[in-house]
């Protein structure tokens, strides 16, 4: 590539489309063209173990999961990430009432989904379930070679620099983000949020009975529906409607015995989101 002294500020740029652009313009963003997203590990299964939802449920919940998963191991890759639930909830408000910042509150998160992770992870250790960091990604194929399932927490690392949100200091980027993103990062085959309610209502179903089940739905759908609280975290439908390798994610009840593996045969049991 050919070196280029700027004639006025005695630069030495080397030519190229984005030499001297400041990678803010919109009108240099809409003129790029870049190559399509590569996917990374399309075979790769990607599957949220909720916190709240599936690990604080303890023995009413993990041990059927974990035999589900188990038993699928051999027919698919699976890439598991676990969410921090009521402990996060607790070292939150406590933080919260104590005038912590987002980014302490999100380092806070990052910790508590790691025990779920370590949880998880020794739950599986008959089945090759391992406990990974989360910047071990790239070595996935090590661990599908040796036939484990590798297990990491699903905060997305930005702690300290988690992004102060628009109400209050509790982070909007959680563990649904964190394994969306994931997802997203390895162009998975699928991205599936395990549970314990059916997937999306029109309200959450714990606080409101007459809440209608919504099997399907689109990113743009969901947002004209203005709903007041929703079943993952509101970033999500950013990043599905952004993403160039995630068409769709599913929102599954993993109480329900046989749903795990339905969803990783690519059936519909719970609510599919997908991108427009
Ligand atoms: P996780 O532990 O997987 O992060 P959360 O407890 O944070 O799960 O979120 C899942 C819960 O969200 C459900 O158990 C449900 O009670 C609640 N919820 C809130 N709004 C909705 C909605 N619109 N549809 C379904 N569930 C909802
Ligand atoms: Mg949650």
């Amino acid at each position: 590539m050919p070196l280029i002294r700027e004639r006025d500020s005695k630069r030495l740029h080397i030519k190229g489309r984005l030499m001297g652009e400041s990678l803010v313009s919109e009108s240099f963003l809409d003129s790029l063209e870049v190559a399509p997203q590569q996917r990374l590990f399309p075979d790769v299964n990607v599957m949220k173990i909720g916190g709240q939802s599936i690990c604080d449920r303890g023995k009413h919940a993990l041990p059927g999961i974990i035999e589900e998963i188990a038993a699928n191991r051999d027919e698919h890759k699976m890439l598991l990430l676990t969410g921090g639930g009521t402990r996060s909830r607790h070292i939150y408000a406590i933080g919260l009432e104590l005038g912590m910042p987002t980014g302490i509150i999100a380092a806070f998160g990052s910790s508590v989904s790691k025990q779920n992770a370590l949880l998880v992870a020794t739950l599986l250790s008959q089945h090759g379930g391992i406990e990974i960091d989360q910047d071990a990604i790239m070595k996935l194929p090590n661990y599908f070679a040796q036939g484990c399932i590798p297990v990491t927490q699903g905060m997305p690392p930005y702690d300290y620099f988690a992004i102060p949100p628009e109400k209050g200091r509790i982070p909007i980027h959680r563990t649904d983000v964190g394994t969306l993103l994931m997802a997203d990062l390895i162009g998975a085959k699928s991205c599936i949020f395990l549970k314990d309610e059916r997937g999306l209502h029109t309200n959450d179903p714990k606080k409101d009975p007459e809440a209608e089940f919504i099997p399907k739905i689109t990113v743009s759908e969901l947002r004209e529906m203005h709903l007041d609280d929703l079943i993952i975290e509101r970033p999500c439908l950013e990043i599905l409607e952004n993403s160039q390798v995630v068409d769709h994610i599913q929102i599954i009840d993993a109480t329900q015995r046989g749903n795990i593996t339905k969803a990783l045969a690519g059936e519909h049991v719970g609510t599919l989101i997908t991108r427009d």
